[in-house]
């Protein structure tokens, strides 16, 4: 199936590196023009969107922390301003603060919380707006098989990643009679800095656990993401999809 996203805008939040990153080049391949949204890493989002205009796509690289109102508001704007519609939300930014729930510090909890769970509210309310008047949209929001299964050491992301389904249920719900659809994706281990972050005896220990012996590649989940996005996906709400290599089966 040949996904066309011609004409589309796309806000990729958390897209300088890792899954973000291969979303936006996806969505931009396919069609779809990308605000590039990043907080600290400005050389890396300004990386993502040379990589897109040099395959022939439509970039734009944003400065935004999700997990604040406005700056999430201007993000959304952005979007408008730059390319004049909003179609597609991908909340992909998150951030990890491991440690075990009796050592977890109250910023540990906060900050996986604003960041993972509250941009994602943010954005999402800042998105509705625009793609409410259009009469659709497209919503994705990246949970985590954390979010259903749980992970020593990851109380404060597995309740964000939770969050985050559960969020994307209600809002399914509530925006269905505006043709907005919203779906989660909840990747098992995925090569990026994030997975880099673990050491060696943890990395052969998740191995053990996935029937496909390997860690994911960004570019799988951002093929998920494009097919979400496209109107091949159009009877499609609510739902979570595992991309894990079969470490969770339900
Ligand atoms: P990553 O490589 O660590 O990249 C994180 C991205 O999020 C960066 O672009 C970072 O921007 C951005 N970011 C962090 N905090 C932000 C904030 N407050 N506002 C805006 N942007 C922010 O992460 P990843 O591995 O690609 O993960 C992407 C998403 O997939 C996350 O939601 C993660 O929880 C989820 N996920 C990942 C895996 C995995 O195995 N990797 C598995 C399941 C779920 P800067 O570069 O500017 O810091």
């Amino acid at each position: 199936m040949k996904i066309d996203l011609t004409g589309r805008v796309a806000v990729v939040t958390g897209a300088s590196r890792g899954i973000g990153r291969a979303i936006a080049g996806a969505l931009a391949a396919a069609g779809a023009g990308v605000v590039v949204n990043y907080r600290d890493n400005a050389a890396a989002a300004e990386a993502t969107v040379a990589a897109i205009s040099a395959a022939g796509g439509q970039a734009a690289a944003v400065q935004a922390d999700v997990s604040q109102a406005e700056a999430a508001d201007r993000l959304i704007k952005s979007a408008l301003d730059r390319f004049g519609r909003l179609d597609i939300l991908v909340n992909n930014a998150g951030i990890t603060r491991d440690t075990l729930i009796l050592r977890m510090k109250d910023a540990d909890f906060d900050e996986v919380i604003n960041t993972n769970l509250r941009g994602v509210f943010l954005c999402t309310r800042a998105a509705l707006r625009p793609m409410g008047k259009q009469r659709g949209g497209r919503i994705i929001n990246l949970a985590s098989v954390i979010g259903l299964i749980g992970n020593a050491g990851q109380a404060n992301y597995a309740a964000a990643k939770a969050g985050i389904i559960g969020f994307t249920r209600a809002t399914a719900r509530e925006m269905a009679s505006r043709n907005i659809t919203v779906n989660a994706v909840a990747p098992g281990f995925i090569e990026t800095e994030m997975t880099d972050a673990l050491g060696e005896a943890t990395r052969k220990a998740i191995l053990d656990t996935i029937p496909l012996g390997r860690f994911g590649r960004p570019e799988e989940v951002a093929d998920l993401v494009c097919f979400l996005a496209s109107d091949a996906a159009a009877y499609i709400t609510g739902q979570t999809f595992t991309i894990d290599g079969g470490m969770v089966m339900t």
